[in-house]
């Protein structure tokens, strides 16, 4: 896709997402929430129609496309009230590294699982001292014969329960201080020396986050994906996408809750008129539906050059996307919870909590900050502070 126009493909592939997201919708997610479990109906059916694997290569049984129809399969089923934050995580950041830098042993070991959905990867960066700051990360990993020995603390990495594995982010003994040189290694769950502890969080959603620890965590050799020494790009290879991913996530929820106020704004009379009509009421929403639309067309640009192999050029927009992604999703949700007056406040319409839920988007994976930072200095050349 080079047109900035949509296909016909993706067209129908939104539109066949949309009647699955349908089935479900948010009673689903909150029924499932309730009762403490994982979203795996749909989970399973999404499998089962080939949407969790769409961007993986099609010799290890993927769809052979690429973030572009990923990030469609996301913010169509968060566009319905059910979104699958996993697949932020599984197909997009820890299946694209292995397909993009993994053995060929491992490629078979993990890539049909990850894309018929019967296995999950988790994938954990962030530490406790270093946040925003990656290249502070201190998880380190030394050589023991042929194995490795993986030693650190990791927090907020969501569904650790849920995946047969987490791909951890550390450093060699060799390259422990000075700029990042990260090295990404596949942590099974039940590996001995490996904690995890769930974070209470505020969140109303299906995927917990956890705190990690890990004690001299053995590992052997082939847990390594990727070369040791390959720096930042093998890195971002997987980080790109869940920025892309995230602002899927992001204009899915923005979309919802703006139906939801639609709805609402277009049938409550307390005058003569139904709210909707007045301008008060009409323009903030038509204001987030142009910011959500611009926040897509920036999300499709970065999944485009992702998908043509521009790592540089997608770097860029990856970031744009998630800022303006998070942006008009936090905006959107607020909005739409003012439009419901009292209502917006009820468990019955469900959509107060989506205002804890939309700021994720402009927190993780990287702070609205931390990309106003980047276009500072990467894009318009400024100097940096810190
Ligand atoms: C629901 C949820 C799920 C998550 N899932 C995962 C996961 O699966 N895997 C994973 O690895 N991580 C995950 N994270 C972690 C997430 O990526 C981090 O929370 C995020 O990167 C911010 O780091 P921090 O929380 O340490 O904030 P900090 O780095 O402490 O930042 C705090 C504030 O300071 C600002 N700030 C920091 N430095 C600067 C600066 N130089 N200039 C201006 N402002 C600055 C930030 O923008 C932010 O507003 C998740 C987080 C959440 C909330």
């Amino acid at each position: 896709m080079t047109s900035v126009v949509e296909t016909d493909e993706h067209k129908a592939l939104r539109a066949a997402v949309a009647a699955l997201g349908a089935r479900y919708g948010r009673d689903y997610i909150r029924r499932t929430v309730a009762a403490g479990a994982h979203p795996d109906e749909l989970w399973a059916e999404a499998a089962k129609l080939g949407y969790l694997g769409v961007n993986l290569p099609e010799e290890y049984g993927g769809g052979g496309g690429g973030i572009s129809e990923l990030s469609i399969v996301l913010e169509e089923l968060g566009a319905a009230g059910s979104p699958l934050l996993m697949l932020v995580v599984s197909p997009a950041i820890c299946g694209t590294v292995i397909a993009r830098f993994g053995t060929e042993e491992q490629k078979r070991a993990w890539l049909p699982g990850l894309a018929d959905g019967s296995r999950l990867m988790a994938f954990g960066i962030t530490e406790p001292d270093a946040g925003s700051n990656s290249h502070r990360i201190t998880t380190t990993a030394r050589r023991d014969g042929t194995d490795w020995l993986l030693t650190g603390r990791k927090v907020f990495i969501s569904g650790v329960d849920q995946a047969d594995a987490t791909l951890i982010v550390g450093r060699t003994e060799d390259a422990r201080t000075g700029r990042l040189k990260p090295c990404l290694f596949i942590v099974p769950r039940d590996a001995e020396g490996f904690g995890r502890r769930p974070i209470d969080m505020e969140l109303r959603a299906a995927e917990k986050q956890f705190e990690l620890t890990l004690d001299d965590v053995r590992l052997p050799a082939d847990a390594l994906v990727g070369d040791e020494d390959a720096g930042l790009l093998q890195l971002f290879a997987g980080l790109n996408p869940e920025r892309i991913m995230t602002a899927a996530f992001a204009i899915g929820m923005g979309r919802y809750a703006l139906a939801r106020a639609v709805e609402y704004a277009r049938d409550r009379t307390v005058w003569r008129t139904p709210i909707g009509a007045h301008q008060a009421i009409a323009h903030p929403l038509a204001q987030s539906h142009i910011e959500l639309e611009m926040a897509r067309l920036m999300m499709q640009k970065a999944a485009h050059l992702y998908d043509s192999g521009d790592d540089i050029g997608a770097g860029e927009a990856a970031n744009m996307a998630k800022y303006a992604a998070g942006e008009a999703c936090v905006k959107a949700v607020d909005q739409a919870v003012h439009t419901l007056g009292g209502n917006g406040l009820t468990n019955e319409f469900g959509l107060a909590s989506l205002i804890t839920a939309a700021r994720v988007s402009r927190i993780a994976p990287v702070s609205r900050e931390m990309i106003l930072n980047y276009v500072s200095h990467q894009t318009l050349g400024l100097p940096k502070s810190y």
